[in-house]
Order: C-alpha cells, then structure tokens, then sequence
C-alpha cells in the first residue's frame, strides 16, 4: 500500500530537485551573461562609441567652418577694402555692394565691415550704426581689435538681423605697415550645426546637446530628454553639470528619473561651446534584454521537456519495477505479494461492507513426478497452463496467484462457501479435463477451501485454508492408499 505513496513522493521530490537545479542553473546563467554583456556594450559604448560620435560632429564642424573662415581670409585681403578704407571710406554704396557680392558669392548668411577709424558698422545692407566701446554688444569688436590672433570665430546675437543666434568670423584686416584698419568677417546662421545635430541625431539614435560655458543649452535635438534651458537645472544631468564643463572632453554614466543615462561629452574651441553626446542604457540594452527573455523561454521549455522526461522515464521504469515486483515470471499471473495486498484489501472491504469472500488453495498432484518424466521443461509448461485455465475458469474480478512451486491461491470474491465451492469445483474440473501434458494425459489436483467471516485476520485465512488443503491432501493420500490398496 505504502509502495504508490513512496513513489510518489519521491517523484515529486525527483521532480522538484530536478526543477531547482535547471531553474537555478539557468537563471545565474543567464543573469551573468546578460551582466557581463551590459558592462561591455556600456563600456563599449562610453569608452568608443560616444567619443567617437563627439569626435565626428567636432570634425565635421571644423570642415563646415573652413570656408566661412576662408572667405573671411579672402575680404581682409582685399586691396579693394584696404583702398577703400584707406581713401577715407567715399561712397558707403561700394562698400554695401561689395559685402552684398561677397554674400552672395559664397552663400553668407550676412557679411560685414568695422572700421577702426570710423567705427561705423557697415553690413551688405549699409551701414547700421556705430560701434561704441560701451556697448556690451559691440564688446566683440575691441576684443578682435586687441588681439593676436588673425581671426577669431564667434556665436552671436545678430543685431543686425532679428537678433538671431549667428556664428561670426570676425577677421582683423591691417594696411600694409600692420595697423589694424577694422574688422570684416561673415555670418552663418547656426543652421549649420543645426544640420550637423540633426544629421547625427537621427543616424545614431542618440540624443544631442551644444552647451555653452555658463551650461546654457544653445541647440538641442529633436525630442532632447532635457527641456531645461541650463543644464545645471537638469534632472540628472544638473549633478555632473560642473564636471562635463570642467573639462575638455569626458564620458561618464548618471542617473536620472526613467534610468541610467550614458554621457560623452567634448568641448569645441572655435564655437567655445560643448557638445554632449548621450543615450539611454536602457534603449542600448533592448536587444540584450530580449535575447534575456528568449533564453528565459528557452530555458522553461527545457525544463519542462526535462520533466516530462524525468517523469515519463521514473513512471516506466516504476511500472517495470512493480511488474517485476508483483508478477510470476513463470505464469504471468500475480505473485504472492499481490495476494498479500489483495487479501488486505478484501478484508477491509468484508469489514466495511459486509461483502464475503472465499479463499482456496490447490496444487498439482505428483508434480515432482510430472518433472521427473517428462523434464522440466514440460513441468513448466504445465504450470503456465494451469494459470491460464484457473484465470480462465475465474471471473474478472476474481484472483489467481501463484503460491510456490506447484501451488497456487485464488480469492473468489462476493462468494460465501458453496458458491466458492462452485468456483473450485469449476476450476478443478477444467484444469483436471484437460489433456495438459504431451502425451495427452491429465492431471489432477488437490484443493482445500475456506469461507472469510468477519473478525478475520490474513493470518487467520491463511491457516484455515492451509488446514482445509493438508485436510483434502491427506484424504487425496488416503485415496491413493485405498485405490492402490485395492489396485
Ligand atoms: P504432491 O502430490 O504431494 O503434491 O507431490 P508433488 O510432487 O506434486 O509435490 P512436491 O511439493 O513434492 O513437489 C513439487 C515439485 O514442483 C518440486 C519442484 O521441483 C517442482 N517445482 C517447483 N517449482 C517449479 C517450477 O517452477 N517449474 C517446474 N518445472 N517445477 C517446479
Ligand atoms: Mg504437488
């Protein structure tokens, strides 16, 4: 009885270890793999990817300002602007058509002259106003007037243009002797760059910022993560703000409000301006989050096609185990143990319900002999067919089994003692009408009954028909005796 449970429960504990194992081993698997390859596509992306991107956009505004600079060279070279200046600025209207030709020319947003000596502001429009030293917004003008450089490049305000935000190219133009006559450059509007962040922003998927050193942002890409004006008021941004504008260029990674967010940034000389480079992990990882959830998948369908195999595999060889257990290998017919567990189970249900049953026992007369003449090859072979014509004279929900040897034990059940005697009856007539051995003899056997009552023990069953057959044994002897006392 306990057999079933004990099998049970240690294929459910089988199961259950074998779950934990692969559930456990696959998840750390998985967990350290999706790790290390995060560090790496983090590393990768911080320590290359970024900079590169920072880098690129650097280079490819250094090229987009080369001609700018250029045609600035090219107006403070001029003789026709030297002579001009030098002949006392006569007729602005040469002045105003040579900057409108220039713009033209070279597809200037705006072209422009000071002079030193006039300080007049002249524009291909014509002339505007005055540049006056304490003007903060002609600040710009004595700045390129003291200094060194042959030029200078700056983001400005356009007064003279809707006060739009213009990159200048502010070139010192001297006479022959090296003084300083005045400044003539050109404007580009910022579409330039604007273009560039664009350009970049939606090939790599990764968002850009330009910020100049008070941390204003002056462009930003389209759908920028941060709205804030200053970059010091930015969600996440705001805490690293003085390291990025500290230095020339950096990549580090911050937190911010919907996760971690991965930084390059690089500082751009002619502009004096940064540009940050960043993107999301959380969008850098989708694929490896993905590839996370397919090995998940894959892992629960091994697991469960380990289950099914574990299971399948401890169920057969269980059935195997209990066939080999719990039949006679000569008969094909219950063993002993069968009828020990059946016998308990009858009695029980005798006890419970009230149903009788009755138990006998029988065995081949002079089997040994049976053995000695025919061999034991024949003996089995009537072995097998006295099991087979006891189960066939039996009904379905009556058992055979085998005691030993040449005896066997059947449970009649739902028969009080003259229906087991039927039952016997029956049973004995066909096995003993039967020409079971070669030559087409029969055997006979020997047979002893009880009836179970209730209050009944196996033990008490099993020595009352033990009796009832050594009873019908010693008559068969008796028999024996008489008819070969009268034979
Ligand atoms: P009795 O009339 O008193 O029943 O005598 P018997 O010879 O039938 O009984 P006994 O118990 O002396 O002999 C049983 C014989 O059955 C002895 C044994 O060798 C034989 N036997 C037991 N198991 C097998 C078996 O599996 N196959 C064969 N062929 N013989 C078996
Ligand atoms: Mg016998």
């Amino acid at each position: 009885m306990s057999w079933g449970k004990t099998a049970l429960s240690f294929r459910t504990r089988l199961v259950a270890i074998v779950i934990m194992v692969l559930a456990v081993g696959f998840i750390t698997t998985s967990a350290i793999s999706f790790n290390v390859s995060r560090e790496s596509l983090r590393e990768t992306i911080v320590v290359n990817e970024l900079p590169l991107t920072s880098n690129n956009i650097y280079s490819d505004i250094q090229v987009d300002l080369l001609r700018p600079v250029f045609v600035s060279s090219l107006m403070a070279n001029d003789t026709f602007l030297k002579d001009w200046v030098q002949g006392g600025e006569q007729d602005e209207s040469r002045i105003r058509r040579y900057l409108d030709e220039i713009r033209l020319k070279y597809g200037a947003f705006t072209t422009f002259f000071v002079s030193e000596r006039t300080r007049n502001y002249y524009h291909f429009t014509g002339v505007t106003q005055r540049v006056d030293e304490t003007d903060p917004r002609d600040e710009w003008f004595f700045r390129v007037r003291a200094m060194a450089a042959p030029y200078e490049i700056n983001v400005d305000h356009n007064a003279e243009q809707g006060d739009t935000l213009t990159i200048f190219i502010n070139y010192r133009v001297l006479d022959e002797k090296g003084h300083f006559l005045g400044a003539a450059g050109v404007g580009l509007q910022l579409d330039t760059v604007a273009r560039i962040l664009t350009q970049y922003s939606q090939n790599y998927r990764r968002t850009i910022y330009f910020v100049d050193g008070s941390g204003r942002i002056a462009l930003r890409s389209e759908g920028a993560r941060i709205t804030a004006d200053n970059i010091h008021q930015a969600e996440g941004m705001g805490e690293v703000a003085d390291r990025i504008l500290g230095v020339d260029h950096l990549s580090l990674s911050y937190p911010s409000g919907d996760g971690t967010v991965l930084l390059s940034s690089r500082y751009i000389p002619e502009l004096k301006w940064w540009v940050l480079v960043e993107q999301k992990e959380a969008q850098a990882t989708t694929g490896l989050r993905q590839s996370l959830m397919v090995n998940f998948l894959v892992g629960l369908v091994v697991i469960g096609l380990t289950i099914l195999m574990v299971v399948y595999t401890v169920n057969h060889f269980q059935a195997r185990l209990e066939m080999l257990a719990t039949t006679d290998k000569l008969t094909g017919i219950g063993n002993r143990q069968v009828f020990d567990i059946s016998l308990e189970q009858d009695l029980k249900v005798m006890q419970r319900y009230g149903a009788p049953f009755s138990v006998f026992m029988f065995d081949i007369d002079r089997f040994k002999d049976i053995n000695d003449t025919y061999g034991h090859l024949e003996g089995d072979r009537v072995l097998r067919t006295v099991a087979l014509l006891g189960r066939e004279s039996l009904r379905e929900s009556d058992l055979i089994c085998r005691w030993g040897g040449d005896e066997f034990i059947v449970v009649a059940r739902q028969c009080r003692l003259e229906d087991g005697l039927r039952v016997a009856d029956k049973l004995q007539r066909s096995i003993e009408s039967t020409p079971l051995l070669r030559d087409g003899r029969t055997v006979t056997i020997t047979l002893g009954i009880t009836e179970c009552r209730p209050g009944d023990d196996a033990d008490a069953i099993l020595l009352r028909v033990d009796q009832a057959y050594y009873a019908a044994k010693r008559a068969a002897r008796g028999q024996e005796e008489a008819v070969a006392q009268a034979g």
